[in-house]
């Protein structure tokens, strides 16, 4: 059986190495530069690789093709693919058909790596066998080669599950669903969501989804839409009869029977979003029967994942706070929301089609000044002029951070948390976040 790898990254290698170990002849192909760290994978593992081109009469000779997230369904060499038949999955489909170890699979548009760094974190303080993996560290084809985990917990983006034929999860999780990467999905809010639901759409009766109640795009679907799993709710807003859900300020988990997990007061984690990312969490983690103190426990000694609402210094009693992976608005709906103090906030970046009016309200009640971090900044500054009075452009992390300890006094918060991808500026938003962080250690 022939097995092309379209994509050298951390899945397509991961891939490559799982598939020669059940006896594929392996053929990776990578129209750019393969990193270093990746060739040595593959020249040291024997498996054959091109890059800066794809040889597509070689590749169209596979009997089944793994393609990377990154590449869109519309090139032509995948159309070309899929005319001819030729199986067209992504790593998760590829590495499931191997995988012994029960899954907990978690997707959303926001809140995926911290809700699975949350259900590791639980498992493994429950002395579970447990492997974390997906979108995060080592993927989940090359664990299933190499390791030998009872559980897995994978984070699960809409192009791993586009490449979905046969996977399902024994637990899905749905944090929320907002539109994102439209440029995917033919500008289709539609498409998006229905790949979000392809998570649970391979579940039986003896599976689980868990997702968020207080989501009318998720509970809308879930009208109009079948689902063999069992479903399992949590709220911020309501009581439910089966799922897990706030009272008097406790989480309260209901599936069976009843029971009060604890107070929210001592989460590790904090903000709204933070509280629903960790009842998703408990959820999952109750149902592979892991003890209530435990899950208390870890959830108050989380430390949480770096540029995500992260506490970087305190400052002449003013707290700089990096939240550069919000790169969409509600992520950043979430981070205003949670300010306590007056914010000076730091925003912008490549805009993917921005409503910058759903945080109004919070602006107008949070936000002391705004810095803007981009090339482009006009909409910025025309949405928020008449409610804001200081509004100040930068175009590099020093100069924003520098700005925003000038404005901020005693007792406030300087937040960057832009609402925007990064790359006018920065590589990525971790390269953003870093240089934030650098900034503020040189203040
Ligand atoms: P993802 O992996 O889905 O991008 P992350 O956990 O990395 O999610 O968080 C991305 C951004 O979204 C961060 O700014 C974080 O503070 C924010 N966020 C985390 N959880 C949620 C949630 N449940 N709802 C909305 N925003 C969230």
């Amino acid at each position: 059986m022939k097995l092309v790898v379209l994509g050298a990254g951390e899945s397509g290698v991961g891939t490559a190495i799982l598939g020669k170990q059940k006896g594929y002849e392996v053929f990776v192909s990578d129209k750019s530069e393969i990193s270093k760290k990746y060739k040595e994978v593959l020249l040291n593992n024997n498996i054959e690789f091109e890059e800066k081109q794809h040889s597509e009469e070689k590749i169209l000779e596979a009997d089944v093709v793994m393609k990377s997230p990154g590449i869109p369904d519309k090139v032509p060499l995948i159309k070309q693919l899929k005319e001819k038949g030729v199986l067209v999955i992504s790593e998760i489909e590829f590495a499931y058909k191997y995988s012994k170890s029960v899954l907990v699979g978690i997707t959303g548009s926001n809140g995926k790596t911290t809700t699975t760094m949350l259900v590791n974190h639980i498992l493994k303080k429950a002395g579970l066998n447990v492997g974390m993996g997906g979108n995060i560290g080592k993927s989940y084809a090359q664990q299933v080669a190499e390791d030998n985990f009872d559980i897995q917990v994978l984070e699960l983006s809409s192009f791993q599950l586009d490449g979905i034929k046969t996977f399902a999860p024994h637990i899905a999780i749905i944090t929320n669903i907002t539109p994102d990467h439209l440029d995917r999905y033919e500008y289709q809010f539609e498409n998006y969501i229905n790949s979000k639901f392809r998570i649970t759409e391979n579940q039986t009766v003896n599976d689980f989804l868990i997702y968020d109640a207080d989501d009318e795009i998720i509970t809308n679907w879930l009208q109009n839409n079948e689902v063999k799993a069992t479903l399992l709710p949590f709220s911020l807003e309501k009581e439910l009869e089966q799922g897990i859900f706030i009272k008097d300020e406790n989480i309260i988990l209901k599936y069976k029977t009843e029971e009060t997990i604890m107070n929210t007061k001592t989460l590790a984690i904090k903000g709204q979003h933070n509280t629903k990312n960790a009842m998703a969490a408990t959820m999952a983690a109750a149902l592979l029967k892991v003890r209530k103190d435990t899950i208390r426990e870890s959830l108050e000694d989380f430390e949480g994942a770096p540029h995500r609402l992260e506490p970087v210094l305190k400052i002449n009693g003013v707290e700089y706070i990096n939240d550069s992976k919000a790169t969409n608005v509600n992520a950043t709906y979430y981070a205003l929301d949670s300010m306590q103090t007056p914010t000076v906030w730091i925003v912008g970046g490549v805009d993917k089609g921005n409503d910058y009016l759903d945080l109004m309200p919070l602006v107008r009640e949070k936000v002391k000044a705004i810095v803007c971090l981009g090339l482009d900044n006009q909409k910025i500054v025309q949405t928020f002029c008449n409610v804001i009075d200081l509004i100040v452009e930068t175009a590099g992390a020093e100069e924003a951070v520098k700005v925003a300890y000038k404005i901020a006094e005693k007792g406030d918060t300087v937040l960057l948390s832009p609402a925007c991808a990064s790359f006018d500026l920065f590589e990525n938003y971790e390269d953003r976040g870093e240089k934030f962080k650098q900034a503020v250690r040189e203040l």
